[in-house]
């Protein structure tokens, strides 16, 4: 078999995180592979990992002390062979091409899972919005959709948002594209359900992520109520997965950002979790101030280049880390382990390293993957572009009720893919199986393109 790793190093060698998640895809899948030698003849694995195309542009904007800035931009169109790519815009000053090709990468799999037809894409920017005004961040989306839109469209590629992106970053960038195009159509999700959104889309990945967990307690006849749960992030997934859990009774104790976490051992409820909302989305202020509201609460600062997250080191019983990719190491998945937590659901994409994946199997941890618990996002995107295009708003209940049942069918499709493939119970090995034959059925049906 090709050494498909040693293709990827060898062709683009400093895109880290782009070989970490094909290496994860291609280990889970071996078994498919051997028994399916026309994949190498019709060189399946080589086309799987070169993106149909990328898009890198600049991005030229004006602050406010009138000082010319210039950012680079991106779309990563990985693979359309499911439906129009899809996928989020992300905007963090870490973002490079590697990190765009990893997320795009996943979300081919991810939206194969879904059962909608979507294909997978990703894109964003360098850009910081942090500490940026309206004003600033509203200039820079502009000129971002000045080059985006002529790459995008509801039926070729549909954006959505990711880190950095959320409302406000969706509404600039769709009034721009309305404007040059001259259009009123879903070509991009996450949208204000005044002017086309869903009901349901903010909060999706993060009761998508608990409801995957939910299942996977069912296997061991387990329910959520009561357990202690730790939450990383404080972003849009962050948020949602803690309103999730504490409605369903289990008690949250953590949320973090970059600079440090909270733990608050009486529990995070409705009204302090208010708070959090309005801290993050509102006045844009660090999680640090939880304390100064809320002085029975304990803030610990994380430093990025220690050894080990302080927010993994709390006793609990679930966790959901919500932030960003790698952040639970080994010793941090070691210190989970030790302090008896039994299950893990990945809201953020790829948020574990694979040395720390292989202590959770190694636990008979119920690990889910993001690729399969965190697809409730992208799941009502799709649900949000279905309802774009026969102008129809369904209920918050409907979506709602939709969205639980395509997380309970990708739960049973990779405990289904898991057992047949020996391994029950293993979600990384269900997900990636089950998504990469849906990918490549049919990219063998529609040829060599
Ligand atoms: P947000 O921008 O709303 O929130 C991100 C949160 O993660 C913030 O609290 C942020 O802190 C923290 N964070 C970001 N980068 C780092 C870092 N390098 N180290 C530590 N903390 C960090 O993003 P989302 O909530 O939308 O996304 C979170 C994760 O979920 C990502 O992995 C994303 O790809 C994934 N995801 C999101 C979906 C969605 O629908 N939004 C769908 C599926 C997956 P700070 O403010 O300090 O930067």
């Amino acid at each position: 078999m090709l050494d498909i790793l040693t293709y990827v190093k060898e062709k683009d060698p400093n895109e880290r995180e782009f070989h970490q998640a094909v290496s994860e895809v291609f280990e889970s899948v071996k078994p498919v592979i051997d028994q399916n030698p026309e994949y190498a003849q019709l060189k399946i694995l080589e086309r799987l990992v070169e993106p149909e195309r990328v898009i890198l542009f600049r991005v030229p904007w004006v602050d406010d002390r009138g000082e010319v800035q210039v950012n680079r931009g991106y779309r990563v169109e990985m693979n359309s062979c499911i439906g129009p790519y899809k996928g989020g815009l992300r905007f963090h000053p870490s973002v490079n091409l590697g990190i765009l090709k990893f997320l795009a990468f996943e979300q081919v799999f991810k939206n194969a899972l879904t059962t909608l037809p979507m294909g997978g894409g990703k894109g964003g920017s360098d850009f910081d919005p942090k500490g940026k005004s309206d004003g600033e961040v509203m200039r820079f989306c502009q000129s971002f959709m000045l080059e985006l839109f002529r790459h995008i469209g509801h039926n070729t590629d549909v954006p959505a948002g990711d880190i950095g992106v959320g409302a406000r970053e969706i509404g600039f960038l769709f009034g721009m594209y309305k404007k040059i195009r001259n259009e009123f159509t879903g070509v991009l999700t996450g949208k204000s359900i005044n002017w086309g959104g869903s009901l349901i889309r903010p909060e999706a990945t993060g009761y998508g992520s608990v409801y995957f967990a939910v299942e996977m307690l069912k296997t061991r006849n387990l329910s959520i109520k009561d357990k202690t749960c730790i939450v990383s992030g404080s972003g849009n997934v962050a948020q949602f997965t803690a309103e999730k859990l504490i409605e369903l009774g289990a008690k949250v104790v953590t949320l973090s950002d970059s600079s440090g976490c909270i733990y608050d051992e009486k529990g995070i409820d409705v009204q302090k979790l208010a708070y959090v909302k309005t801290l993050k989305n509102i006045r844009r202020g660090r999680i640090k101030e939880y304390v100064d509201k809320y002085p029975e609460a304990v803030y610990t600062p994380i430093d990025p280049i220690a050894d080990f997250n302080p927010l993994w080191n709390y006793q609990g019983d679930c966790a959901f880390p919500s932030a960003t990719q790698n952040e639970i190491n080994a010793k941090d998945a070691q210190n989970l382990v030790n302090n008896k937590v039994f299950l893990v659901s990945e809201g953020a994409n790829m948020p574990t390293t694979p040395d720390g994946v292989d202590i959770f199997l190694d636990n008979d941890i119920l690990y889910g993957p993001g690729k399969a618990a965190n697809a409730g996002g992208v799941s009502v995107s799709g649900l949000e572009m279905s309802q774009n295009s026969s102008r129809l708003n369904w209920t918050r209940e409907e979506v709602d009720r939709r969205l639980k049942l395509i997380m309970e069918n990708i739960h049973k499709t990779c405990m289904d893919a898991s057992t047949e493939y020996g391994a029950p119970g293993n979600y990384l090995k269900g997900a990636n199986i089950a998504g990469f034959l849906k990918v490549v059925n049919a990219m063998i049906d529609q040829g060599v393109v």
